[in-house]
């Protein structure tokens, strides 16, 4: 099922899933085949020339194109509903990629405080050396968001829900800001994927993902795409090209693979979040919880009305701060101590010294990132085996 079939049929997303991007070559194999190769052949030195001209389509070289890389890239495109994919070498490759087709010197990006470590130091230490300017807002305050436009204002860039306190944004009112200034909406959608949340559905522009994570979701393999019409992915395609953040094909194979399963992971991701999220809040030693998936939490109608499904990150604080925080951490047994998250295997990790921990204790103060606040991106082991884990240290401090 190639990019021309799955647009004539409206397939259901577990079906493009599976199926999406697959064009079997004249040995008939069933599965998906790997490519490794770094260039390609031709009958002639006319048809070398008609390729290396443009005139023909096809393959030169594997930094250009790969047959394994465009299978993951029309599977990912079909599944979050964009016109085109490129797939680049890591999720930070996708933004470096998105800002080097999109942005010139003198442009400015709004966007959330709360992003991941490295997209903050992309956009202020190495995007700022070359005149780009960013400027963050608070997530959720879409009144922040508009007082930020300027006319030089190109990009709006977002990741929803938030880690670790799962806060969300309007998607659909944010790309209305975006585009009435002239604007471009990018969501990092690394938390949800197309199987819990479609940007483009709701009005962005350009959907980035770390495949790092949930899409490969068991930890074999660093890489990225992004998302979007075939307008601006036509220039991102120009970038990876040219300056080589390519994927590798083994990569491709495994992200491709892993989509395949995408759907069920993260229904059995949400389904352990939330009983755990609900066994949380009620335990004497957890103050509180921060998961959207809760009616507690103050944007749970938002994420209800945008999302298919919470996602599995969620952060709880426990009393006694980072003594209390650590005791947790250091009592479990089989949860993996590491920042690291969209994994079958269950993570945790105190985020005021690890993932946080670039910011100054102001601006952590101002996030939300307490002494006392644990994050746990919650995997597919048995639920009991990850409570019982937890319920070590939390017991002990109830
Ligand atoms: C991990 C991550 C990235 C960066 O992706 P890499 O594949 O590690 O380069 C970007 N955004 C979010 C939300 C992430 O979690």
């Amino acid at each position: 099922m190639d990019q021309q079939e799955s647009s004539e049929v409206t397939w259901a997303l577990e079906t493009l899933a599976i199926r999406a991007g697959h064009r079997r070559t004249h040995e008939q194999e069933h599965g998906e085949p790997i490519f490794p190769t770094s260039s390609f052949v031709y009958g002639s030195a006319a048809e070398a020339a008609a390729k290396f001209g443009g005139e023909e389509p096809g393959n030169i070289y594997s930094r250009f194109t790969n047959p394994t890389v465009r299978t993951f890239e029309q599977r990912l495109a079909a599944m979050e509903g964009g016109e085109r994919c490129v797939a680049t070498s890591s999720g930070m490759a996708a933004i470096l990629s998105t800002a080097l087709a999109l942005l010139s010197a003198g442009d400015e990006i709004v966007a959330s405080r709360s992003l991941f470590g490295s997209t903050v130091s992309l956009f202020d230490k190495y995007l700022g050396k070359f005149g780009i300017t960013t400027r963050y807002v608070e997530l959720s305050d879409l009144a922040a968001w508009e007082a930020a436009m300027t006319p030089a204002t190109r990009l709006l860039f977002a990741e929803t829900p938030s880690n670790p306190l799962s806060e969300v944004v309007d998607i659909a009112a944010l790309a209305e800001i975006a585009h009435r200034h002239d604007a471009l909406l990018a969501i990092d959608n690394c938390f949800l994927t197309p199987a819990l949340q479609k940007p483009i559905s709701l009005g962005a522009d350009l959907v980035i993902h770390s495949a790092t994570k949930y899409l490969d979701g068991q930890g074999r393999a660093i890489g990225g795409a992004v998302v979007g019409r075939d307008r601006e992915l036509e220039e991102l395609f120009g970038v990876v090209r040219t300056c080589g953040p390519c994927l590798s094909p083994f990569n491709a194979w495994i992200f491709t693979k892993g989509l395949e399963t995408l759907n069920l992971r993260m229904r059995a991701h949400c389904d352990n979040a939330r009983i755990l999220a609900e066994w949380l809040e009620a335990h004497p030693a957890v103050e509180r919880v921060h998961y959207s998936g809760l009616a507690s939490h103050p944007h749970h109608e938002l994420a209800a009305r945008q999302q298919q499904g919470f996602g599995a990150v969620l952060g709880f604080e426990v009393k006694g701060g980072r003594a209390a925080a650590w005791s947790v951490i250091d009592a479990t047994r089989m949860l993996s101590i590491t920042g690291n998250l969209g994994d079958v295997k269950t993570t945790i990790t105190h985020p005021a010294t690890t993932t946080h921990g670039r910011l100054s204790d102001e601006q952590k103060a101002s996030s939300g990132i307490t002494e006392g606040l644990i994050r746990v991106a919650v995997g597919l082991e048995s639920l009991d085996d990850i409570r019982t884990d937890l319920a070590r240290g939390l017991d002990a401090l109830a």
